[in-house]
This record gives structure tokens, C-alpha cells and sequence, in this order.
């Protein structure tokens, strides 16, 4: 199976394998099932076609608005065994208007197939991070985007080397999409006026670099571009890797974000919030996050609170390393699932010389939690005390020396697991609570 980008959307039935009859202007992504060198393609409307399967491969189609035959090339950019195992994201904000119904619907889809994660549902839409093999994985989003609603969905995809990256599937309504305050539902999540504007990975890089090169040369004065670049995750995941001039958010939890919404009374917050003090109406925010749901959701609270120029990237962190590489990243990118961190690499191959010339700086920012020492592996652990549970940073000296613990205190605790080696995460209490206590 293999995902193809498209452009512009294929829609209509060709007259041969080779051709297809093409609307111009649009752009969609296209899932496409490989058998044996053969690929189908749904187009809009559920029309497929197909034709002989080559790394790149180029085909004739029909222009609807030059009246002639055009040449378009297409790709493969990422190819998955079936039984291969991935991680797949997306998320839609869309009137539903019987999610419970929905989630039944989706649940019998899933019988027989291999999915853990979560999926959730609820009359403002769809959230799905969710894990399996290839074949399956990747069933289930075709499926999704067989209804109309979904059919425009932005998806993610990435490999999860060991299985599974979700212990189980959870797949059901949930009041709230995405944890934040109070909850969502009463956001205007569904108007899309009332969200940032979405920049592709391109329009985002060159932005970028327009900030960050105002911020370094400090002759400039920065009064003509009032630009924020603001990081909507959480502090532990700037810690492992984030965009070029991003302030390390003080957030230890999404769900209690409330950059903008400081008053001049409350000091502490304030001097922590990059937006207190600023122009609402000059300034340009530009807010990034994993996978771009939190920012979509974020933004709605932003506008209300008056911020006119409100940008976000499109698909996240995830789709911008996919398309632009690790150019003006820095470290890695945590997600919220088993593998925690990943290499842009991931996302995207680098030649050997861009990565080794990266990985030599791009890792000073990031310091053990015990010690401050730099840590040399870009990826949290979990603290070996069970009722800590911490994520956290650590160097491989601290390691050793608190036995995977986060702090002293926690190295007496009485439900201690053994010091986890290599990239796994720990599992159910039982398999730890009747080994021998560790020694030392
Ligand atoms: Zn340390
Ligand atoms: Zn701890």
C-alpha cells in the first residue's frame, strides 16, 4: 500500500489506464492500493482507476481547463509493506450529526482488522492517532475518506519499528476532542473564520526564516514586523526538539494553555506568556504543534480574544518535516505514543552529511532533568517509580546512578520498575511487582 499526493485532484473515470480527466486548482491527497505493480486510484466521487506501479511514473490527462492533454507526474513518497507496521494521524472538524451512531459504524469496521489507539468522535468531528499494519492501517483512513465529510482529511503518516504504538484501541464519543480547560464544545471549531490561517510547509519555512533572521541581526529594529512564533505544546516536547526562535512554553499540559489570556493583574502569568503585552491586531502569531489540532483549537480561543493576524502550519510539525526536512527544526518531534520521540529522518531521509553536521549542534538545548548535564539522546524516559510515572530527560550517567528514577525521593519509592534499556516503555504493573528487588 502506498500513499501518493496528487496534484490536482483526480476526478473522473480515464478512458484508458493512462488517462484521467483532471480539475485543475486543486490539490488532494489520493490513497492508492498496490497489487503486484498495479495501483488504484479513488478519485473524487469514488471513481478509481489504475496503472503499471513504477517509483515515480508519469501519465497523460485530460485538462478541463485548457481543453488538451497535459503531462503529470506523481509519486510515491513512502512505500509500506503490508504487514509493515504504522502510525497514522488525522484529524477533521465537521458537523456529525449522530456521532454515537458514527462510532458504531466505525467499530464494526474495525472487526477483524489489527488497530490500537484512539479514535474519537463527536458532533464537532474526528480525532485518530492510531497504530497497525499497513493493510489495515490504511484501510480504515481510506474507508473514512470514503464519506464526503472526510474526504479532504490531511493524513500523517509514519512508521512504528516495534508493533504496536498504542497498547490497545479505544475508539468511542468523547465530549472533547482534543484536553483544554473546560473543554471544546463550545468553540466555534466548525467556522473557519474563526481559525488561523493554515500556511503550507513552504509558506511556514519562509516566514521562518524572515523571523528568525529579524531576530538575529540586531540592528534591525523589529517595530515593521511584529511577528510571535509560538509553540502550542507542551514543555517536555520543546525540550526534545522544536522550531528555530520558538520560546520554550511553561505548559506542562495542554489542557491548561492560556497564552493571551493573562491580565495585566496577574504578574507571574504574564511574564511567562509570549503574548501578554502585544498588539492584537499587529502582530502576527504563527502557532505550531505535532499534528496541528491543538493550534486549530487554540486559534478559535486566540480570535476571540482579538488577535486578527493568527497563523498556523498546516498538519503540524509532522507534515512539515515530511515536505521541507529538518530545515529550521532543531532535535526531534515527541509524540504522544509509544515511540515518543522521533528523528526528522522519519519523516523525510536526509543525506548522511546534512544529518551528521545537524546532530552535532542541534542537542545542547537539551539537558538531563537530575543533573543538567546535556543528554545525548533526544528521548524521555518514564521514571522507574511507578507512582511518579515522570516523563523526563536524563543523561545516561543519571541513569545508572538514580536507576531510571527522577530524583532521589523517588529512588525509595516502594513500587520501583528495573532501569528500562533501549527504546521500550514500560509495561503493567504485574510484570514488574513480582521480580526480585534490584540490588543497590
Ligand atoms: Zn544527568
Ligand atoms: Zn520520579
Amino acid at each position: 500500500m502506498a500513499l501518493i499526493t496528487l496534484s490536482p485532484l483526480l476526478s473522473s473515470t480515464p478512458n484508458s489506464a493512462k488517462h484521467a480527466l483532471i480539475q485543475e486548482h486543486i490539490t488532494h491527497q489520493i490513497f492508492t492500493s498496490l497489487h503486484l505493480h498495479r495501483h488504484k486510484i479513488h478519485g473524487g466521487g469514488g471513481r478509481r482507476f489504475s496503472w503499471d506501479y513504477q517509483e515515480r511514473f508519469n501519465f497523460s490527462a485530460f485538462s478541463s481547463s485548457t481543453g488538451g492533454w497535459i503531462d503529470v507526474v506523481a509519486g510515491a513518497p513512502k512505500e509500506y509493506e503490508d504487514a509493515e507496521f504504522i502510525v497514522v494521524n488525522f484529524y477533521r472538524f465537521v458537523f456529525v450529526q449522530n456521532p454515537e451512531e458514527e462510532v458504531l459504524r466505525h467499530l464494526s469496521f474495525m472487526q477483524g482488522r489489527d488497530i490500537h489507539g484512539r479514535i474519537y468522535l463527536n458532533e464537532q468531528g474526528i480525532n485518530a492517532q492510531y497504530s497497525g499494519p499497513s493493510k489495515d492501517a490504511l484501510a480504515y483512513v481510506e474507508w473514512v475518506k470514503e464519506d464526503h465529510r472526510f474526504s479532504d482529511i490531511l493524513i500523517q503518516i509514519s512508521p512504528a519499528t516495534n508493533g504496536h504504538a498504542f497498547p490497545k484501541l479505544k475508539l468511542r464519543y468523547k465530549p472533547s476532542l482534543v484536553q483544554l480547560g473546560e473543554g471544546i464544545s463550545h468553540l466555534p471549531l466548525l467556522d473557519q473564520s474563526m481559525r488561523a490561517t493554515p500556511l503550507t510547509p513552504s509558506e511556514w519555512k519562509s516566514k521562518l526564516e524572515r523571523v528568525n533572521n529579524i531576530d538575529n541581526s540586531l540592528d534591525t529594529v523589529n517595530s515593521t514586523t511584529n511577528c510571535i512564533l509560538l509553540d502550542v505544546r507542551n514543555g517536555y516536547e520543546w525540550d526534545v526538539g522544536h522550531f528555530q526562535g520558538a520560546q520554550r512554553p511553561d505548559v506542562d499540559c495542554f489542557r491548561s494553555t492560556s497564552f493571551g489570556l493573562s491580565s495585566e493583574s496577574q504578574t507571574e502569568v504574564v511574564a511567562s506568556d509570549p503574548l501578554a503585552n502585544v498588539d492584537r491586531e499587529k502582530t502576527d502569531v504563527l502557532m505550531y504543534c505535532t499534528g496541528g489540532i491543538r493550534c486549530d483549537v487554540y486559534s478559535t480561543i486566540l480570535r476571540q480574544q482579538g488577535f486578527k493576524n493568527l497563523y498556523t502550519l498546516k498538519g503540524g510539525v509532522s507534515h512539515y518535516l515530511e515536505k521541507e526536512g529538518s530545515t529550521g527544526w532543531v532535535g526531534n518531534l515527541f509524540v504522544f505514543d509509544g515511540r515518543l520521540s522521533l528523528p526528522p529522518s522519519t519523516y523525510k531521509p536526509e543525506t548522511n552529511a546534512d544529518t551528521i553536521g545537524k546532530q552535532k549542534t542541534s542537542h545542547s538545548f537539551a539537558k538531563c532533568h537530575v543533573c543538567g548535564s546535556h543528554v545525548s539522546e533526544l528521548r524521555h524516559r518514564n521514571c522507574a517509580n511507578l507512582d511518579c510515572n515522570l516523563l523526563f530527560l536524563c543523561c545516561l550517567k543519571c541513569v545508572e546512578d538514580m536507576r531510571g528514577c527522577c530524583c532521589t525521593n523517588c529512588t525509595s519509592a516502594d513500587r520501583i520498575r528495573p532501569v528500562l534499556r533501549g527504546h521500550q516503555r514500560y509495561k503493567k504493573w504485574h510484570t514488574y511487582r513480582d521480580l526480585e528487588p534490584v540490588e543497590g
